[in-house]
């Protein structure tokens, strides 16, 4: 199956330049989707290519659209409404545009990282095995109030009728704070020590399967007091403790077996779960296919081997969002060689970011990519 090339461009892009940016790249690139941030966290952008006389934007997060009401009547969560959406359905047009232009939608949906809605709900909040709210870090998917608001705006969303969705960072023990600066974030392992969830969701589906919550809190806190303590324990593997690893283990299978039944009776729209590229990898949880995502400024190793070996040795990625500009890449070269790769070892979708910053050129960048990748 040939690989399937689209671009993620925002409601706020598409607000700024009336859909200029969306005709050029379906004319000059040729995409077969548009992938949409209906629900985000707190956004900055500054796109001079759009707007040169305001081209800083800002948003403290939110729903992007305009939601149904009643949607949400049997939810005890209410969608928390991004400032910025007044007046005209942005999403209704850009669906408009795209449908004449022959592309499909795809909706983005990041709800964890929604700060209004976990300041004001703060039994949301991840806890970390001290049984400290972490707020920061997110919504806990464990939730069952937040799986249902979720639930209902994938419904909602249903409207715009598009060919998927693509769910970001929805997994257990994951820290939604990612991109600010962290205690202990050079510590890997003690990092992810403090990312395991002991929020009281988490505790009630880890005592089901017969876990002791607690049990395995304790053994988070000695582990991390001992790593600390250890010169060169940032090196040191996971030493497997059973009674973490089986309560890590356990409210993973929980959450997928949530998303799997909410993709129940749903079954021709496509379904992403975007993870960052580094962060331990998702289990299999089909009909959900794993996105790996390259996060806008990301300057790690992008080399032809080092690159491509990662790709073969990770089978699970056969999705890819990556930015299209600097300063992942130097120069067209870079991205048209990357994408190739990607696309040779398998990689069938691909969500390019980051064009509404990029300079205008990034268009051509991301048309040679693509042209190259599709003759190879
Ligand atoms: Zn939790």
């Amino acid at each position: 199956m040939p690989a399937e090339f689209g671009v993620v461009y925002p409601l706020w892009d598409f607000a700024a330049d009336e859909g200029r940016l969306l005709e050029r790249v379906a004319g000059e690139v040729g995409i077969e989707h548009l992938t949409i941030p209906v629900v985000t966290g707190a956004q900055t952008h500054f796109r001079l290519g759009s707007t040169a006389e305001a081209p800083h934007f800002h948003t403290e997060g939110g729903w992007h659209y305009r939601v149904s009401t009643k949607a949400y009547a049997g939810v005890a969560l209410r969608p928390a409404k991004a400032r910025w959406v007044t007046g005209a359905d942005a999403l209704a047009q850009v669906r408009a545009r795209a449908a004449a232009l022959n592309v499909r939608l795809l909706l983005r949906v990041d709800v964890r990282t929604v700060r209004a809605l976990v300041d004001q709900e703060r039994h949301l909040s991840q806890r970390n095995a001290w049984g400290q709210e972490v707020p920061f870090a997110g919504g806990c998917p464990c939730n069952p109030e937040l799986r249902e608001l979720l639930r209902a705006t994938l419904d909602d969303l249903r409207r715009y009728e598009p060919a998927g969705y693509e769910l970001v960072d929805w997994a257990p023990d994951t820290a939604a704070d990612r991109a600010a600066a962290r205690p202990l974030g050079w510590h890997q392992a003690v990092r992810r020590l403090l990312d395991v969830c002991f929020c009281a969701s988490c505790r009630q589906i880890a005592e089901r399967e017969g876990i002791d919550p607690e049990q395995a809190a304790r053994s988070v806190r000695v582990r991390v007091e001992r790593l600390l303590a250890t010169p060169g324990g940032e090196t040191t593997p996971d030493e497997d403790d059973p009674v973490v690893a089986a309560y890590v283990a356990a409210r993973a299978a929980d959450c997928c077996q949530w998303l799997q039944r909410l993709a129940e009776g749903d079954s021709e729209r496509r379904r992403f779960l975007v993870r960052t590229f580094g962060e331990p990898p998702l289990g299999n949880c089909a009909p959900w296919v794993r996105l790996t995502r390259l996060p806008a400024g990301y300057c790690g190793p992008l080399d032809g081997p080092v690159w491509t070996g990662r790709l073969q040795a990770l089978p699970e990625i056969s999705a890819l969002a990556l930015p299209v500009w600097r300063p992942t890449f130097g120069e067209a070269a870079e991205l048209v060689r990357l994408v190739s790769e990607a696309a040779q070892a398998g990689v069938s979708t691909f969500d390019f970011e980051g064009l509404g910053e990029g300079a205008a050129d990034a268009v051509t960048w991301l048309k040679q990519a693509v042209r190259f990748a599709r003759r190879a």
